[in-house]
């Protein structure tokens, strides 16, 4: 595994000269620097940034503006429009960018008094759109969290909620890359084959219940090649950082279609992802250890244990999920939070994850996504999606417009939010993934 000390970019005394950055709950202080793709114009190609407050580091420009200076690959690898070039390169390349960024935004840069380029480098987050941060070549998403998997298992399975393999397989499935989608867009109910619970035929038409999944993507970096498994040793070697999930889910086509080979249409008519990359170096400070297996479980398989992965391989994030219905909206009442969740309270590790999907030898490439699974927690209030609050649609909540919901409707405004925090260390969040669903005309 490779070696992710806190350093000097972690040092929570450090301030950025760009104001909005410093403010007490700001995602993007100077010690988070996430990276991202956006778009300047509406016919301007992709360039890639880093978000520091409300503002964003055009990397392009300040290459050209010569303030910050790397390596030719490195330099080469932030001129393209999207991440996956800098996601095949070392990861101490990567440290190097982290650590001339993270230079060029703390207060008493040299930049921190040059107004004139400062204006060239940087840009309003409101004044550009964001992107696909990379373009993803393979999606696949897991089950990982056992309390998700335990409260779904009981709906369908009452005398066995969790399948015998559960406790020493990683679950997932191949999700599909194309329908991959960066936040704000919308998100337009699919239709698909449904069979009512009595009737002895399905039918075609549009899902009636459709669902959202609380989920954390991880991004691969440097690949394997075919035929050649990546050790859990090394696997964190394999991630670049994450980004928020939105796995929007049709339960109704799913329950009709899942067996036997998983999931299918029910799930790749849109994934939304949030825009910014959050580095797993930015992520060291909310390492923890991976979440204590309870008595009688199995010790995971050699393949997929190890001393690092025990103590380090967590991560404590905070998980956030609201809705604002279009009546909430027009009446100007605030979001209702659904689900309140942490990422630390999963059964497999991101580590294990990536070396169990390529323990058979698969290759994974840069820019390929892992979905973690829905991240529910063991408290009812953890749950993060509405087949567990809601119990398979049998207990509505109740909005502050007093409207109740099952399951999604037309003009639902979904937000992901995630953030660390730590004693002693500044908090970093990983920006919003929105989503407002649309019915078909
Ligand atoms: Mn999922």
């Amino acid at each position: 595994m490779i070696d992710r000390p806190l350093d000097a970019t972690h040092d929570p005394d450090r301030r950025s000269w760009v104001a909005s950055a410093n403010l007490p709950g700001a995602d993007f202080p100077v010690q988070n620097l996430p990276l991202g793709a956006f778009r300047p114009g509406p016919d301007e190609p992709g360039r890639l940034g880093v978000a520091i407050g409300d503002q964003v580091l055009d990397l392009p420009a300040a290459l050209e503006a010569s303030c910050l200076r790397l390596p030719g690959e490195l330099s080469d690898a932030l001129m393209r429009p999207s991440l996956n070039a800098l996601m095949g390169l070392s990861a101490e390349r990567r440290r190097v960018l982290r650590r001339a960024v993270a230079e060029l935004l703390i207060a008493g840069s040299r930049l921190a008094r040059d107004q004139a380029t400062q204006a060239r480098v940087l840009r309003r987050a409101t004044d550009i759109k964001m992107l696909l941060p990379v373009e993803i070549g393979d999606y696949s998403d897991f089950y990982a969290s056992i309390h998700h998997a335990t409260r779904v298992g009981s709906m369908f399975r009452p005398e066995q909620p969790l399948l015998p393999n559960y406790k020493w397989v990683p679950i997932g499935y191949h999700g599909r890359a194309s329908s991959v989608v960066v936040s704000g867009a919308p998100v337009l109910r699919p239709q698909g084959q449904t069979r009512a619970g009595d009737a002895t035929a399905p039918s075609f038409g549009p899902t009636r219940q459709l669902d959202y999944e609380l989920e954390i993507g991880a991004w691969i970096a440097g690949g394997n090649p075919l035929g050649s498994p990546i050790p859990i040793t090394e696997a964190e070697d394999h991630l670049f950082g994450v980004s928020l999930l939105n796995d929007w889910s049709a339960r109704d086509l799913q329950s009709w279609e899942y067996q036997p080979l998983g999931p299918f249409l029910a799930k790749n008519f849109a994934t939304t992802v949030s825009p910014w990359v959050v580095t797993l170096e930015a992520l060291t400070p909310f390492r923890v250890a991976a979440a204590q297996r309870p008595d009688g479980d199995p010790a995971p398989l050699p393949y997929l244990d190890g001393v690092e992965n025990r103590d380090r391989g967590g991560i404590s994030l905070t998980l956030e999920v609201t809705l604002r219905s279009a009546a909430m909206l027009a009446r100007g009442l605030e979001p209702m939070r659904l689900s309140l969740s942490n990422f630390r309270h999963m059964y497999w590790t991101l580590a294990q994850l990536v070396t169990h999907h390529a323990s058979n030898g698969c290759n994974l490439r840069p820019g390929d996504l892992i979905g973690s699974g829905t991240v529910s927690g063991p408290e009812p209030t953890e749950a993060g999606c509405l087949l567990e609050l809601t119990w398979r649609g049998q207990r509505p909540l109740t909005l502050p417009s007093g409207e109740q919901r099952t399951f999604l409707e037309a003009g639902d405004q979904l937000t992901l939010r995630g953030w660390g925090e730590a004693p002693g260390r500044t908090r970093i969040g990983l920006g919003e993934c929105q989503g407002t669903v649309m019915d078909r005309r």
